[in-house]
């Protein structure tokens, strides 16, 4: 068994050696919970030690996306123990923590001293954790960048002017605590009719990509609002565990992500 100080060693390699990715949007509904799982299982079948940590809220849905809904962590040594998953990526929410209508009532210092809890975890030697951000800029997204310092994060959007100027405010956020932006993804981008096998766009085409291209940030990709994805989403097994064509994108996203 390892002595105190040895404990406290590996604890702090542990934190050194992963990077944490934050997932951030400007405005809730934009997917950015159900990317975020997709994104996770994605890099896990590519290989890489991930964990998630539901960090939202307002509407912590990583339980249900992940199959691990009801399920309380326990804590061992006075760090809570991640929940495993079927699609063996570890997952702490905020969710778990609180009774799931009471979580709208939290105060931001108490929001925050939560964040703690799920970031220093004991998580073990994993290589990425992706935490799915609130919506906005408040309390837990300054708390995130200024301790726990993100070695990037990633901005989801939808095409709309709304989200895409809400989601300008959460990048100045980022950029302002020198937290990289790895750059923009476009999501509900899109959708094929499954009846007539047309292609519409239903919340307008290219506004994330323009607005990273102005920005100077990287443009990640497209994803489609896809029937499939959400199915999928409420069943708990993200399109990203399987190899349809649906899954593809978010494939592509853990590839650019990972570079
Ligand atoms: P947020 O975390 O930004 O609030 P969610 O991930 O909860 O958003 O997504 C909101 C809703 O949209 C959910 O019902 C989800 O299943 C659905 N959704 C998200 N992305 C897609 C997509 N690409 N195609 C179809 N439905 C999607």
């Amino acid at each position: 068994h390892p002595g105190v100080a040895e404990v406290r060693i590996l604890a702090t390699a542990e934190r050194r050696d992963r990077r944490i990715l934050a997932v951030a949007s400007g405005k809730g509904g934009v997917g950015k919970s159900t990317l975020s799982a997709n994104l996770a299982v994605a890099l896990a079948r590519a290989g890489t030690r991930v964990g998630v940590v539901d960090a939202d809220i307002y509407g912590p849905s990583q339980p249900r996306l992940m199959q691990a809904e009801g399920v309380r962590p326990h804590a061992h040594d006075k760090r809570l123990v991640p929940i495993p998953t079927p699609h063996g990526v570890p997952l702490l929410s905020m969710g778990q923590l609180v009774e799931p209508d009471r979580a709208i009532a939290w105060r931001g210092p108490m929001a925050a001293g939560a964040l703690g809890q799920l970031v220093d975890a004991a998580w073990g030697p994993i290589d990425t954790l992706v935490v799915d951000m609130p919506p906005g800029t408040g309390d837990v997204q300054l708390t995130m960048v200024q301790k726990h310092r993100p070695a990037g994060a990633l901005i989801v959007s939808t095409p709309q002017d709304l989200a895409l100027i809400d989601a300008r405010r959460a990048m100045d956020l980022f950029e302002k605590a020198g937290v990289p932006i790895i750059g923009l993804v476009e999501n509900m981008a899109g959708y094929l009719c499954p009846h007539c096998g047309r292609e519409s766009d239903p919340f307008g085409h290219g506004g994330v990509e323009a607005a990273a291209a102005a920005a100077g940030l990287p443009f990640l990709g497209r994803l489609p609002l896809d029937r499939r994805v959400l199915d999928a989403a409420e069943a708990g097994r993200p399109v990203a565990a399987g190899d349809g064509p649906e899954a593809a994108p978010y494939h592509r996203l853990a590839a650019a992500v990972s570079q």
